[in-house]
């Protein structure tokens, strides 16, 4: 007995709700709006596991496609292929996840040279039915042929030519009968076989064409590459055509219901007379306003479109066809949008009771908030691209290019804005990175000097650039073709890392109500904390704006790069006895002690988690011949001396060298200075205020517990010698960074020294990859081309490496020290993603950059939310 094919095979459009993997989205949309009672054209669809069993050949469908086409034509008194009543259909892909390449619609399929005529005298329209079907030999033998329609276009010109004909409105019955028989030929000849006449064949063989390019190699490895299933589903769309040809009032449309670029109510859309959904594409004839159609058309319109955005809650897109005098839907999406417009139609669905909070928080992307908070390039504007580098820190700025961070200085003094455009940045060119608008670099990642200090201050960055070549000699940027010189302007986009010759109109932020209400539900809907990284005052205030609960990163090295902190920092370097050290930092301490002040003032008792000295002590020496004889001058020291002392301080690999706590453990003198600077901050504060701030001193590249404790019984002696100096009690706290593998497998023995972990997960990435993270930028995108890594890690959490160090981390920390607090400080702190994980695996806090800490809230309700729907 032969297995009778599955009910689900096909689905009629008009029945009840189908699942969008059933059915792809296009034909889940259609059966949305038919079940609105919206007009939809009749149909029917063959689903995904129909057309799996196609693609696979594992199933003969003739019968269960006729069955449907049967019962189609039935409700409709047509059938495919009747020289009376000819059933004509559209035939088009229903995704379940769209991808490049997937094959167009195919409209008026059923048309051969007797249905045609047919056509012909039942609508007594011998020109709308042959143009029809000339347009679908093309529009066939581009889909299912591979036939460039470039060839008939030429018939068509070559045709208009010979009659002299300026418009196609000048072409007659005759003339349309003539064409098809031309398109007919050039089928012929490109094919070397005859218009298929059978529409039955034609069906087939258009399904068939569809399945390929779904299935094609490119189109699978977009979708891998896109993190949806390589075999993902398609379904195909059998339609009923709505002929935009037929009757005074026909014509294509399309309208949408809110702007795009505040979510505001407002319909508006085009229509054109005589025409199909492919013409309003190809935009070859001029559109009318909506204004246009008939009263009972548009009113039937508006009365769709209201339905539809009533139960998606959500701004829509609609195509539309008018036959004769009768509207049908052919499509709906949700309408584009800029991240205005996302924030208020969420707010305002959810503020009419159509949204719960929860599903208005889940609608939005959280690094769509971006947008919202920096400068964008305008949407119109054409982008003359010269090269296109990561996207490091996001903005969009216009500026000079500049190569030396001095002469951006003294260019930003005059008020002009700057590009300091340089191969790297180095921590000595901080004030060229404060002075200029925006960083471009040709090397570095996503964690490199450059891009974590931009995206602190909040400025546009683009690093490796690496198509571009920077002479400083000769003040050249050369991109490919093209060679721009000191001065010369450029733009830079910091969200999609495009550099962009010349200045370009960019559109300035503005924090809406919507915003700081969406950040209100968000905030109702957290249970991990949001922190910044922030170690100046201007970033603090910042981040508390931004809504940060306290600070989960001072990088202390960072507040000794500038001005008399430099020398005094370089001058301790230098010095060879401890007691010569000592003298050097007594002189940065006060500097520091202010600098504590002002952080815990403006964190008002929330936390402070502040990191002891962590890069090597070569980044804060002089590089250069003509540097180090200034410096040495500065610091009345002998160059050859200096010299000396960077030598011995060079290291092969510095990043894995001395630094972090083997720093801390070589020159004591630091820990005692720098807690020294934060308890006598605490004390000053304290006394001040009356609300005791909270440090929470971090030691970094901690790899075994002896290492902390070793930092630690320092600390605790010089929060006992302050305490009895000023004769006040702190509470502190004093924990480690986990960034090295080690830590992380150590972290039951860690856990009992440290009352705190964070995951500094920038380092951690680095030693656990084994790939530096300055120079990962050249490669890590052929890992992801190739399949290997979905993400450049240094981006968005490893959870399947770097994660699993954490989780262990996390469990055995918490074995052993059950209030362990736990949070995470590396640059995935402000990854949606990674904050996902994060939550997943029961971290405490994320802490980010000051400009990440909304999108930081968002998205680390968004994962509070998904946890609990998903238990
Ligand atoms: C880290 O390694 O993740 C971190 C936060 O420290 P830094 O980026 O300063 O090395
Ligand atoms: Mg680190």
């Amino acid at each position: 007995m032969s297995k009778k094919p599955s009910h689900s095979l096909t689905v009629p459009l008009g029945a009840a709700t189908v699942a969008l993997s059933e059915v792809g989205s296009k034909a889940n949309m259609l059966a949305t709006m038919a079940k609105l009672g919206l007009p939809v054209p009749p149909g029917f669809v063959l689903t995904v596991e129909a057309c799996r069993s196609l693609s696979a050949k594992s199933a003969d469908l003739t019968a269960v496609i006729a069955a449907a086409l049967k019962s189609l034509g039935e409700a409709e008194g047509k059938s495919l292929g009747d020289t009376k009543a000819p059933l004509l259909l559209s035939v088009r892909c229903s995704a379940t996840v769209s991808s490049p390449g997937m094959a167009e619609a195919v409209l008026n399929l059923g048309l051969n040279d007797a249905t045609a005529d047919a056509l012909a005298k039942q609508t007594g329209e011998n020109r709308h039915a042959f143009e029809c079907y000339r347009r679908f030999i093309q529009n066939y033998a581009h889909v299912v042929m591979g036939d460039d329609p470039a060839a008939f276009e030429d018939v068509l010109a070559l045709y208009m030519e010979e009659r002299g004909y300026v418009s196609d409105t000048e072409l007659q019955g005759s003339d349309a009968r003539e064409l098809a028989s031309r398109f007919k030929a050039q089928f012929e000849s490109n094919n070397g076989e005859a218009f298929p006449q059978d529409t039955h064949v034609q069906l087939l063989a258009t399904i068939a064409a569809q399945l390929r390019s779904y299935h094609a190699p490119r189109a699978r490895t977009h979708r891998k590459l896109h993190g949806a299933a390589e075999d993902a589903g398609l379904a195909i769309i059998v339609q009923v055509m709505a002929n935009g040809g037929l009757g005074d009032q026909a014509g294509a449309g399309r309208a949408t219901t809110r702007n795009s670029q505040t979510g505001k109510a407002q319909l508006s859309g085009e229509f054109l007379r005589h025409a199909s959904g492919p013409d309003l594409v190809a935009q070859l004839k001029s559109t009318q306003p909506l204004e246009s159609l008939g009263s009972h058309i548009l009113a039937g319109l508006r009365d769709g479109l209201s339905k539809l955005e009533n139960f998606l809650c959500d701004g829509i897109e609609a195509k539309f066809v008018v036959e004769r005098d009768q509207l049908f839907f052919l499509s709906t999406k949700p309408v584009r949008r800029s991240a205005a417009a996302g924030l208020h139609m969420a707010i305002e669905f959810s503020k009419a009771g159509l949204l719960s909070r929860e599903e208005a928080l889940l609608r939005i992307d959280p690094l769509s908030l971006d947008q919202l908070l920096h400068s964008t390039i305008e949407p119109d504007v054409k982008r003359n691209v010269i090269a296109t580098g990561l996207p490091a820190s996001p903005g969009a700025v216009s500026g000079l290019i500049i190569f030396d961070a001095d002469e951006a200085r003294a260019l930003a003094a005059l008020g002009r804005s700057i590009i300091l455009v340089r191969p790297e940045t180095q921590p000595e060119d901080i004030k060229g990175l404060h002075a200029a608008q925006g960083i471009l670099t040709t090397r570095g990642g996503m964690t490199s000097h450059a891009a974590v200090i931009a995206r602190g201050m909040g400025k546009p960055c683009v690093t490796g650039a690496s198509s571009l070549r920077i002479d400083v000699a000769e003040g050249t940027l050369t991109a490919p073709g093209l060679v721009l010189r000191q001065f010369d302007v450029i733009t830079i986009d910091g969200a999609t890392g495009q550099i962009l010759k010349g200045d370009v109109p960019t559109a300035k932020p503005e924090l809406s109500d919507d915003f700081v209400t969406l950040l209100e539900w968000a905030d109702a809907c957290r249970r991990m904390k949001v922190r910044a990284n922030a170690e100046t005052a201007q970033d603090a205030r910042m981040a508390r704006d931004f809504g940060a609960e306290g600070i989960g990163l001072c990088r202390t090295e960072h507040m000794f790069f500038e001005g008399d902190r430099l020398v005094a920092m370089r001058e301790m370097i230098l010095a060879d006895r401890e007691r010569d050290r000592r003298a050097a930092l007594a002189k940065v301490l006060p500097m520091l002690r202010g600098d504590f002040v002002g952080l815990f003032e403006i964190m008002a008792g929330l936390p402070v988690t502040i990191r002891l000295l962590d890069p090597p002590l070569h980044e804060f020496l002089p590089e250069g011949g003509a540097e180090i004889d200034a410096v040495a001058k500065s610091l009345g020291a002998d160059s050859g001396l200096l010299r000396k002392r960077i030598q011995e301080l060079k290291e092969q690999n510095p990043m894995l060298g001395h630094r972090g706590v083997r720093l801390l453990l070589s020159y004591p003198e630091i820990v005692d200075m720098q807690a020294r600077a934060i308890f006598e901050a605490v004390a000053q504060v304290q006394i001040m205020s009356g609300t005791p701030p909270i440090p929470e001193i971090m030691v970094p590249l901690v790899a075994s517990r002896a290492e902390l404790d070793l930092v630690r019984q320092r600390i605790d002696a010089t929060v006992q010698a302050v305490q009895s100096e000023t004769g006040l009690t702190f509470t502190y706290l004093v924990g480690t960074m986990i960034e090295l593998p080690r830590a992380a497998l150590k972290a039951a023995d860690i856990a009992q020294s440290a009352e705190f972990f964070s995951f500094g997960t920038n380092d951690l990435t680095q030693t656990t990859f084994g790939i530096s993270r300055d120079d990962s930028a050249r490669f890590i995108s052929e890992y992801q081309t190739k399949g290997i890594l979905k993400h450049d890690p240094f981006v968005t959490l490893d959870v399947e490496g770097v994660g699993e160090l954490i989780e262990m981390a996390v469990q055995r920390g918490r074995k052993n020290r059950p209030e362990l607090h736990l949070g995470i400080c590396g640059e995935h702190g402000g990854d949606p993603a990674s904050i996902a994980f994060c939550e997943r695996v029961g971290l405490d806090y994320v802490s980010c950059s000051p400009y990440r800490v909304p999108i930081a809230r968002l998205a680390a309700a968004q994962s509070n939310l998904q946890l609990n729907y998903k238990k």
